[in-house]
């Protein structure tokens, strides 16, 4: 039997639902319990691929090829599980099929309409991940803030599933406690208040999980308790924390996963959260630093910085240097600032590695050249992903193989361009027909590792003997075979390629410590307990660059 668990969330954005239900997640697979997770998106975009990273975040993608919003990534690592297109629906995506359906006459000649149609398409899609993946739960996470006109829908499938089987449904409360300056108090008003909205959609919260700067007191716990109709044991403080991985400890050590088991009437089947307590007490070793900068652009947002648009890039950092004992400390650095002033790269000497990783479109893409053209010739460590690659390889047509005017078709249409990066083939009429969703190479796609390559080591001390791998991707443009015989001939090797249409997957830099860049974006499948193999290398090299 299938148990469904909703998180919704109150009072503002960015309360941390994801890792909330990651963390839950986290806990109930401890227990001996088969969990998967859904996320709602409430964008009318079918999916995640349309949207400006400076707007949505990263896009994260599956092996499958599914372009989805990144807690899809926290539920991925968290739970260490892959997951596909089950995992992620959109409005956009919900409406489409029921529009769909209609148009093939699917619904007998009925009127279609808001409700009960699209509530009934949601549910079918909750109910279809829990079948596919048999799974004891389905943590679903209703994207947006209560209050919004957006998620009343999905609110409604929640509260409609909740009729049907009461004693299989429960509903979790995530809000933000705020603890103004000049009042110095905690404030339960904005909770309570939240409630109230969950109870206007016609749900009773079952949990609340409390966010705030730090842990709520037992008298806080009681009013929200008594206000907001819920146990206080019911009442779970989150606290921030230092790193997110330690949540689902903390959410342990506050009862949640054995509450959530008693409401459905079973216990536990183990306990082990053995591994995660282990990593943790890593990260929070006291441990010698290695620091790493990143050249973008997704990151400036008035006079504040957004982390969110590389995630999953900070994640794989993370993972990689607490494998190797090391801190990590990420500086982001302007793209833009680097094309105004190149003499500005000078900075990248106190890093100890450098990475580019993925973007679209033609602003600070000459700074990047730039960095990239520096960590080449003051042998830095350079991990370039997907774009990052791309533009390694214009870097070092243009300054080492002497094409001058070597650039991608995606970012020039000079008419003396040298395409060294350039569009597929069957690529250009999507083009030409304005099909930009959903129609990059996306996904998983198998790699070949030359013997005796930088790459292959990398995935040989990780523990992978074979020489096919499989990693993710999304990107429309690819190396040039045409230039290759000539970078190539010049130190820069295809030294891992998709074999079927001849793409070159991972080029790297012979005579460098590390000049590595990839077509696919290690990234997405870098855990934290099983670090990615090229991160790894990467990290392994920053230090002894240090040393
Ligand atoms: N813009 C490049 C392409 O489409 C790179 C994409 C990326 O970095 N994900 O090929």
């Amino acid at each position: 039997m299938t148990r469904y668990i909703f998180v919704a969330g109150g009072v503002m954005s960015s309360v941390g639902k994801g890792i909330t239900v990651a963390s839950i997640g986290k806990i109930l697979q401890s227990k001996g319990f088969r969990v998967t997770a859904v996320k709602i998106d409430p964008y009318i975009n079918v999916d995640a691929g349309t949207m400006n990273p400076l707007e949505h975040g990263e896009t994260f993608v599956t092996d499958d090829g599914t372009e989805c919003d990144q807690d899809i990534g926290n539920y991925e690592r968290f739970l260490d599980k892959d997951c596909s297109s089950l995992n992620y629906m959109t409005t956009g995506k919900v409406y489409l099929s029921v529009i769909t359906r209609e148009r093939n006459l699917e619904y007998g000649g009925k009127c279609v309409e808001v409700v009960p149609h699209i509530p009934e398409e949601v549910i079918s899609r909750i109910k279809k991940a829990g079948k596919e993946e048999k799974a004891d739960f389905v943590l679903v996470e209703i994207g947006g803030t209560l209050g919004e006109y957006q998620n009343v829908l999905f609110l409604e499938a929640g509260r409609m599933m909740k009729l049907a089987e009461p004693k299989n449904v429960l509903f979790v409360l995530v809000t933000y406690l705020p603890i103004p300056r000049m009042v110095g108090e905690m404030k339960t008003k904005p909770t309570q208040n939240a409630a109230r909205l969950l109870n206007e959609a016609g749900i009773q919260p079952d949990i609340i999980v409390a966010r705030s700067e730090v842990a709520v007191d037992e008298p806080r716990k009681k009013k929200i308790s008594m206000f907001c109709g819920v146990d206080p044991q019911d009442v779970i403080s989150a606290p921030d924390v230092e790193s997110i991985y330690e949540i689902p400890i903390n959410f342990e050590d506050e009862g949640l996963g054995n509450r959530i088991l008693k409401k459905f009437g079973l216990s536990p089947r183990k306990k082990d959260l053995q591994d995660w307590r282990k990593l943790v007490k890593t990260i929070h070793t006291k441990k010698r630093e290695v620091r790493i900068g990143v050249v973008g652009k997704y990151f400036e947002t008035g006079d504040f910085t957004l982390m969110d648009s590389y995630i999953s890039v900070i994640e794989a950092i993370k993972h990689a240097s607490w494998a190797e004992k090391r801190n990590p400390v990420v500086t982001w650095l302007s793209a833009e600032k680097y094309e105004k002033n190149p003499s500005a790269t000078k900075e990248l000497s106190s890093f100890d590695g450098v990475i580019v990783p993925g973007g679209f479109g033609n602003r600070g893409v000459e700074g990047k050249i730039k960095a990239i053209e520096y960590c080449r010739k003051r042998k830095i460590p350079y991990f370039g992903l997907c774009f990052g690659m791309q533009l390694a390889v214009i870097e070092f047509a243009r300054n080492v193989c002497g094409i001058k005017n070597a650039h991608s078709t995606e970012l020039s249409s000079a008419k003396n361009m040298e395409p060294v990066i350039d569009v597929m083939e069957e690529q250009k009429s999507l083009l030409k027909d304005k099909r930009y969703g959903g129609t990059m190479r996306l996904g998983s796609w198998a790699c070949v590792l030359k013997e005796g390559s930088l790459a292959k080591k990398a995935y040989e001390k990780s523990g992978e003997t074979k020489s096919v791998i499989y990693e993710r991707h999304r990107h429309r443009y690819e190396v040039n075979n045409k230039y290759l015989p000539l970078i190539e001939k010049k130190g820069l090797i295809a030294s891992g390629t998709h074999p079927e249409a001849d793409l070159a997957e991972i080029m790297e830099l012979k005579g460098h410590p590390f000049f590595l860049g990839t077509q696919f974006h290690p990234e997405l499948k870098s855990r934290p307990l099983n670090p990615h193999p090229l991160f790894r290398e990467f990290i392994r090299a920053c230090i002894k660059a240090r040393r």
